[in-house]
């Protein structure tokens, strides 16, 4: 009989997990939410999420690679390790069981107003989106508060969009992007400056009790220290206080604040048959495995464990990398972990990147004739 591995959260890494591992296993994939939808490129999402949908909200059949994976929506809730079940409930309040020969932990974190582990239908994730997009449309002012790729990608994506829009970024570092090689800061700022974008070093803000930054809000910021205060018609608060989606698992996976603690190899202490991934597992200080394409080597260390061969390890780097201010209108920009940019224009994204690096290389293959493709974000869309 085929061995089934269950994949606990089918975001980025869930979703490029169950394609590498469908084609040995029953894979059934359970995930709150019933597409694939992105946590990245926050600005792009934000000041133009019909254009970010198109690559980061994609409905599951459209994957090729996810034609054999079982898909359940479903919020999980709880684990057997002895007996190897999960347990979920679904959005129609009934139970959801699957038993597992492995599991794997992919349920990401709980960032600000756009990581949200809830359960949502197709419908209610167009309506947040389009609430965002006329929130900040209607805003002539805007501060974004954060020093992070969110917070930078952010103040960059809305100062483009509308030009006309007064865009400041409070940062409570000397520079922002301080995981980043000091290059890229150099690089960004000055783009950030020629955007007109106000750069505010040296300002952290007071935080409000009970508040993770989950809301636009409009009233007036504090920062620490008595700098004199700032507001706006809309503030972004892009501050990193990530929370991963653990409660559903027992406190003995996790470490002291929460993450699952995991070996070289992506499994759990004391688990041969439980492994995490992406930003849940506490692979690294950066939590890299999502960018670094550690989902080959879950894969491989999968089979290992059911073949009884050696298991990989994954080696994380130091820096952060990848792509910082997302999708522009004159293309895409990509820093190493050393801090080298390379600009792919918009032509070469569209028609060679997206299509055959990221659909096919990563996907295995993403399917754009059909009609969801012109679904759109208003309520009730798809
Ligand atoms: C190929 C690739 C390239 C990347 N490039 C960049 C880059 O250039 N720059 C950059 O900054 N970052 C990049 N990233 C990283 C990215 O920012 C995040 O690290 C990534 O989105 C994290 O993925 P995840 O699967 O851990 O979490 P998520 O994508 O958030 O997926 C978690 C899923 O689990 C669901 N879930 C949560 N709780 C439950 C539950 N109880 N039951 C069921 N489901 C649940 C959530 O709703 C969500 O759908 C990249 C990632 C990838 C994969």
């Amino acid at each position: 009989m085929r061995k089934r591995v269950v994949i606990a959260g089918l975001g980025d890494t869930g979703v490029l997990a169950a394609i590498r591992l469908a084609r040995h296993y029953d894979v059934v994939g359970i995930s709150t939410k019933p597409a694939f939808l992105s946590g990245q490129e926050l600005g792009w999402r934000l000041s133009r999420p019909q254009e970010w949908a198109r690559v980061n909200w994609i409905p599951f059949d459209r994957f090729r690679g996810l034609g054999r994976v079982r898909t359940v929506h479903a919020s999980l809730t709880g684990v057997d390790l002895v007996n190897r079940r999960v347990f979920g409930r679904s959005a129609d309040g009934s139970e959801v069981r699957s038993g597992y020969d492995a599991l794997v932990i992919a349920t990401g974190v709980t960032n600000g107003f756009w990581r949200k582990p809830e359960l949502q239908s197709q419908a209610d994730i167009g309506v947040e989106l389009r609430a965002v997009h006329e929130r900040l449309t209607g805003a002539e002012s805007i501060i974004v508060v954060g020093g992070g790729a969110a917070a930078v990608s952010s103040a960059a994506q809305l100062a483009t969009t509308w030009p006309d829009k007064r865009v400041d970024l409070y940062y409570p570092g000397e520079r922002a992007l301080v995981q980043h090689h000091s290059r890229v800061w150099d690089r960004v700022s000055r783009r950030l400056q020629a955007l007109r974008v106000g750069l505010h070093p040296g300002h952290r803000a007071v935080i409000p009790d009970g508040f993770n930054g989950d809301q636009i809000t409009s009233e007036t910021v504090r920062w620490c220290g008595g700098r004199p205060t700032a507001s706006a018609d809309a503030v972004v608060w892009a501050i990193g206080r990530v929370r991963p989606n653990t409660t559903w698992l027992p406190a003995e996976l996790l470490d002291e604040h929460g993450f699952v603690q995991v070996a070289p190899d992506l499994r759990v202490a004391g688990h041969p048959d439980v492994f995490a991934i992406g930003d849940v597992a506490a692979t690294d200080p950066l939590r890299s495995s999502a960018r670094n394409r550690a989902d080959v080597v879950l894969a491989r260390n999968v089979r290992a464990m059911f073949t009884g061969s050696p298991l990989r390890e994954y080696r994380p780097p130091r820096r952060r990398w990848g792509s910082v201010l997302g999708v522009q209108p004159d293309g895409l920009e990509f820093y190493t972990a050393e801090g080298t940019a390379f600009r792919f224009p918009l032509w070469a994204f569209n028609r060679v990147l997206l299509p055959f690096f990221v659909r096919w290389g990563y996907y295995r293959g993403v399917r754009t004739n059909d009609p969801l493709s012109q679904r759109t974000i208003s309520p009730g869309g798809r």
